[in-house]
């Protein structure tokens, strides 16, 4: 291939892979293998040394777990890539990297539960303590920081309420203090938001979502702008702490990686339908999509993203009991946690993801019991409002018998 910027939906498809040193395989071969044998002894003390290239053991690399990682290192435009057991795995290797005891990391008001469930053991063993901030204006971002502020550490869209972050302002404050920024890019994927473009020094996936899409595989990717810091990361603590990704598990990625751009436009045009559908639904209180022009940071959505995504949030009229019986009335739609399926799949925050984040933490990233959260699938939306729509009457229903 020319060396040239191509495309990201062509990069998507091709980049990192060339048949031609795999036996003209079309697709990725499957490397499954934990070892790698060397000619002889010497070449094995040059590969360990690093002054020979080639593999030696696949928590140290593997060939086709690495094409994922040099296909995902060009479509969020960085200069690396590690891929993971998990999407946590993720998180806490480059939070461990930037961070040792006693340090501080400023995050957005809302964060993925497990993420927050790590903190807060990070915070216990190792005193590292952190503040969820909104993260609006430059004013905010420079109050929130402090002397032994070590990142920041940012989702946008925030799950579950699809607040915003302003990554522009977060990164004049953080380009200023010198404070490395990491964003959870999970909810946009690649293609609607590239925040290494916009001031960010890490942007990691939770691969199970958008970037796989079929609800198949769990795994995690880290993507950073520097070179020499992800060759560190590499071969530190994600040797070391060991949370790397089967090549299996590369290889179902870089399948499903292939069809991200088609299923992302759908996606969000099935989105746009299912909020048309809400936003005329009495029963719904309030509704949270970041390209609804009514939401309150709609002028930064438009800004650093190039769609809302595929994920709304609602408010049901009433609280927790109405909110589950919704649920249980929907009989295409599918009541699971995870995102970016082909499925329409539908979850209550308060009692699943973010069960485990105190009522009063709860309340701060506000997370009600009414909330409930849609990760709009590829299904036809029809089909999606017929259901929809069977189960808010039902739930009327319910409500009037019990009065
Ligand atoms: C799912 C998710 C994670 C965690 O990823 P796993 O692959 O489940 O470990 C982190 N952040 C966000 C926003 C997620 O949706």
């Amino acid at each position: 291939m020319k060396k040239q910027n191509i495309k990201m939906e062509t990069a998507i498809i091709h980049k990192g892979y060339e048949s031609a040193v795999h036996h003209d395989s079309l697709a990725t071969p499957l490397y499954q293998t934990s070892t790698f044998s060397f000619a002889n002894a010497e070449e094995g003390e040059n590969r360990f040394a690093g002054n020979s290239e080639g593999n030696i053991y696949s928590r140290l690399g593997n060939p086709t777990v690495r094409v994922l990682e040099e296909r995902m290192k060009e479509i969020e435009y960085g200069k690396g890539a590690l891929a993971f057991g998990s999407g946590m795995a993720a998180v806490s290797a480059i939070l461990v990297y930037l961070t040792k005891a006693g340090d501080h990391i400023l995050c957005s008001r809302g964060i993925y539960g497990c993420t927050f469930g790590l903190l807060e053991i990070m915070n216990e063993k190792y005193g590292i303590t952190h503040d969820l901030v909104s993260l609006i204006t430059e004013e905010e971002i420079e109050q929130a920081i402090r002397p032994e502020t070590a990142c920041i550490y940012v989702e946008t869209p925030i799950n579950p309420t699809m607040e915003l972050v302003n990554l522009e302002a977060v990164a004049a404050v953080a380009s200023r203090r010198g404070i490395p920024i990491v964003v959870d890019n999970t909810f946009s994927s690649p293609y609607l938001q590239n925040p290494l473009l916009m001031g960010a020094d890490y942007v990691l996936h939770s691969a199970t979502k958008y970037l796989n899409g079929h609800g198949d595989v769990v795994g995690g990717i880290l993507i950073g702008k520097d070179e020499e810091e992800m060759s560190r990361l590499r071969k530190t603590v994600q040797k070391d702490m060991g949370g790397i990704m089967s090549p299996f598990d590369a290889w179902l990625l870089i399948r499903g990686l292939k069809t991200l751009h088609i299923r992302m436009d759908r996606h969000v045009a099935n989105a746009k339908k299912l909020l048309a559908f809400l936003q005329k639904e009495p029963s719904v209180k309030q509704i949270y999509y970041p390209f609804d022009s009514a939401h309150p940071q709609y002028d930064i959505a438009v800004k650093q993203m190039r769609e809302g995504g595929g994920l709304i949030s609602f408010e049901i009229e009433g609280g927790k009991k109405e909110a589950q019986a919704f649920m249980n009335a929907l009989s295409l739609i599918k009541i699971a946690v995870s995102l970016g399926d082909a499925e329409t799949l539908v979850q209550h925050p308060a009692t699943m993801t973010h069960a485990a984040v105190p009522k009063k933490e709860r309340d701060a990233m506000g997370i009600s019991d009414s909330l409930l959260r849609l990760s709009v699938g590829l299904e036809h939306t029809d089909d999606l409002i017929e259901d929809l729509a069977q189960a808010f009457e039902k739930v009327k229903l319910e409500l009037q018998e019990i009065q």
